[in-house]
């Protein structure tokens, strides 16, 4: 029986993307060959990354408007240094909001002066600091619009006056935002795109080629571009994975079609974790993820018996992170409704029994 996956990453894909890729692993488009075999120069493989780069550009409402789509490898982790690597010439701000701004901070701060606009630390993370200015003589403006391990999430972007970075990992083309108000977006693709291996980086090219350093090539995000994002080797099947899911997320009506769909799950988790009394919500209520819930269980006593009731119920990856303890509930794209239904009945199942 397939489980209901509330994983925080690697995470749930689209069922119909899983049969598509396992075909492509059998034999990609009668070739005779696997997905995993074929060259990345091939005609078929070359097709599949346009089409991929075109329709994260379609999909964002970026195109036309000098952006190019990149699929590298090295993981979201990679871009806290490749970033800096590009763009910074002498200091750049940064909001931290969580572990992972703070990993990018560290990064970026091994090659010049960072400096935290704000940061949320004070409460271990629990929310998204509002008023901070962004100085206007910096070379880029840092932040994470999801924070995959405390649960909160930007719902406002600010209004950047310098180049805007975004690390949208975990809650990328879920929800319908201005994308044109950023310099770089990128993202892992393990959570809402495809299986881990492929990372998704939007440029704008006019914010490229400002700084004095001889990158190295493989860092240096206008070589990518020039090579059609194939200056080595990409991660092949992790791109066509994320192609058949970026073509499922259009099928369903694109971002606006799906951000419907997670502000329903996510109004029906939180409203358990609210009106239930047996658990409390981590985050501050108007900076709640739709993508990650994070929540405690009050009685440490139902602990046992509330994993054993999410094990009976065939609900996995409902567990939380160290740094907050308790639990997390990731709502990525493609979760159904309905998995979300029976996490919500076991909580309340758990407050009949207690
Ligand atoms: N940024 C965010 C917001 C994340 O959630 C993660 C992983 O969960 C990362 C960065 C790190 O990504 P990667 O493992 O692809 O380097």
């Amino acid at each position: 029986m397939k489980k209901h996956n509330f994983s925080a990453g690697p995470s749930i894909l689209p069922q119909e993307v899983i049969l598509k890729s396992s075909q492509a692993v059998l034999d990609f488009n009668n070739e005779g060959l696997s997905i995993l075999e074929i060259s990345h120069r091939s005609k078929g493989f070359i097709d599949v990354m346009e089409q991929a780069r075109a329709l994260v550009l379609e999909l964002m409402g970026l195109e036309g408007k000098g952006y190019k789509a990149l699929f590298l490898q090295g993981g979201a982790s990679t871009q806290f240094l490749m970033v800096a690597m590009n763009l910074l010439e002498k200091r750049a701000g940064y909001l931290n909001t969580g572990a992972w701004s703070a990993k990018a901070i560290k990064e970026a701060k091994k090659l010049d002066d960072i400096y935290e606009v704000a940061s949320s630390k004070d409460a271990n993370f629990n929310y998204i600091p509002k008023s901070y200015d962004i100085p206007e003589d910096y070379d880029y403006f840092h932040c994470t619009s999801n924070n995959t391990i405390f649960g909160t999430q930007i719902k406002s972007f600010p209004n950047s006056p310098i180049p805007m970075v975004c690390d949208m990992s975990s809650d990328i083309f879920s929800r319908d935002i201005d994308f044109s108000k950023f310099g770089i977006i990128y993202a892992g693709a393990q959570k809402n795109m495809g299986p881990a291996g492929a990372t998704l980086v939007v440029v704008k090219e006019e914010i490229l080629g400002k700084v004095s350093r001889n990158i190295p090539s493989i860092m240096d995000y206008k070589i990518h571009i020039d090579n059609g994002s194939m200056y080595n080797t990409p991660p092949v099947f992790s791109v066509y994975t994320s192609m058949l899911t970026l073509e499922w997320l259009k099928n369903l009506g694109g971002i606006k079609g799906i951000e419907k769909l997670n502000e329903d799950k996510a109004r029906l988790m939180y409203s358990e974790i609210d009106l239930n009394p047996l658990f409390k919500g981590f985050a501050a209520k108007e900076d709640r993820s739709i993508m990650n819930a994070t929540f405690t269980l009050e009685n440490e006593n139902l602990k046992e018996t509330f994993e054993t009731m999410l094990k009976e119920a065939g609900i996995s990856g409902v567990n939380g992170h160290r740094s907050v303890g308790g639990y997390r509930a990731s709502m990525y794209n493609a979760l159904p409704i309905e998995s979300v239904k029976a996490l919500v009945e076991v909580m309340s199942e758990l407050e009949s029994k207690a």
